[in-house]
């Protein structure tokens, strides 16, 4: 059985892969140290003999037993603010940890798949982005530890592979969605969600005109499955590139929950990217892929898991 480890397993996107490669027949060793993500992401897999979990901050020196034939380093908070909370942690993970992840996998000869971000391209000069635009990045700004941890991330994944010629993979990866997303992580989907079941006002950032592109879970997972078994080590965009402005999404929003609220402004956190749309034409060529999933049938599945949530849960206040 190829054996594959995966950081960042307790979260969103970390959990949704070690799902796919249990399914796939691998034996999947998680790792994660519970910062942002959420044991109970993990607890199906608890039972399966082809799991194990270890709890351990990447940014200290990760060992592992025995042969690993993949790493996928997915650890690292994602939501602008997790990352404003814990900025040196944000800066740790994408460099430290990166680097710890890269020496296993050169020390394991294993292939390595990095998660990096549309955050790499900044507030965008370039629209849609393709991966040859070098992105409008504030180094010093608040985002800016997100930003350049995940740019130093892709710029020593590179090295390694041409230095030492190890087998590494980078997926720029857009905005995506769906059930295990922390409902109280801030980021725009689990924010109006929750506000719309606790029946209160769905806080559009701005003027609402900035643009995002929402890629289902499924398929990014797919998107990403197939990179780490390509033969290509330099970045691909993998997300979903039908764009709509916040202002509008808040709407669809309100009319999918059916919630009777209204849509109030707040202030625009700084360096929020104005557009933001995925060029996926590479991924599209080399991997055969795009995404399925239209925002409609996404956005329920995601509102369905939103529901099934207990109150408590609900009415936790992180922020
Ligand atoms: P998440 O916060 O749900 O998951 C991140 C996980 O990493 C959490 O479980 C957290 O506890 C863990 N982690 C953080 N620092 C760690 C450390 N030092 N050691 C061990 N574990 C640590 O976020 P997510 O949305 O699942 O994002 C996962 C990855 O994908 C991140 O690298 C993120 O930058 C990237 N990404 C996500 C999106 C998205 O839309 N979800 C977009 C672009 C990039
Ligand atoms: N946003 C908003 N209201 C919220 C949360 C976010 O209007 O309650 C906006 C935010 O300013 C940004 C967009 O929604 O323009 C997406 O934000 P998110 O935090 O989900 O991700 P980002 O793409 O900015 O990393």
């Amino acid at each position: 059985m190829k054996k594959v480890l995966i950081t960042g397993a307790a979260g969103f996107l970390g959990s949704h892969l070690c799902d796919r490669f249990i399914y796939e027949g691998y034996k999947v060793i998680g790792m994660d140290n519970f910062i942002t993500g959420d044991k109970k992401n993990l607890h199906h897999l608890e039972p399966n003999p082809n799991f194990e979990f270890i709890e351990h901050d990447v940014t200290q020196f990760v060992k592992i037993e025995g042969k690993l034939d993949y790493i996928l380093h997915f650890a690292s908070p994602a939501s602008p603010i997790d990352y404003l909370k814990i900025p040196i942690q944000t800066l740790k993970v994408g460099s430290l940890g990166t680097h710890n992840l890269l020496g296993l996998a050169k020390a394991k000869n294993a292939r390595i798949l990095i998660a990096s971000t549309s955050e790499v391209y900044g507030d965008p000069l370039v629209h849609p982005q393709t991966e040859g635009y070098y992105g409008n990045v504030n180094t010093i700004g608040p985002r800016g530890v997100y930003d350049e941890a995940k740019r130093f991330q892709e710029s020593i994944t590179m090295a390694y592979h041409r230095f030492h010629g190890l087998e590494t993979r980078i997926v720029r990866i857009f905005n995506t969605y769906g059930p295990r997303m922390r409902l109280n992580d801030g980021r725009v989907i689990p924010a109006f969600m929750g506000q719309a079941l606790r029946g209160e006002d769905l806080t559009v950032f701005g003027d609402g005109l900035q643009t995002r592109s929402f890629c289902y879970v499924d398929d990014e997972i797919e998107g990403i499955y197939r990179l780490l078994l390509s033969d290509y080590a330099e970045p691909v965009n993998i997300g979903n590139p039908h764009e709509i402005t916040i202002k509008d999404f808040a709407e669809e929003i309100i009319k999918l929950t059916g919630t009777e609220q209204k849509v109030i402004y707040k202030e625009l956190p700084v360096d929020d990217p104005m557009q933001r749309q995925p060029d996926i034409s590479l991924a599209k060529k080399l991997l055969n892929w795009e995404p399925k999933i239209g925002r409609q049938e996404g956005m329920k599945k995601t509102f369905d898991y939103f529901k099934s949530l207990s109150k408590e849960q609900l009415y936790k206040s992180e922020h």
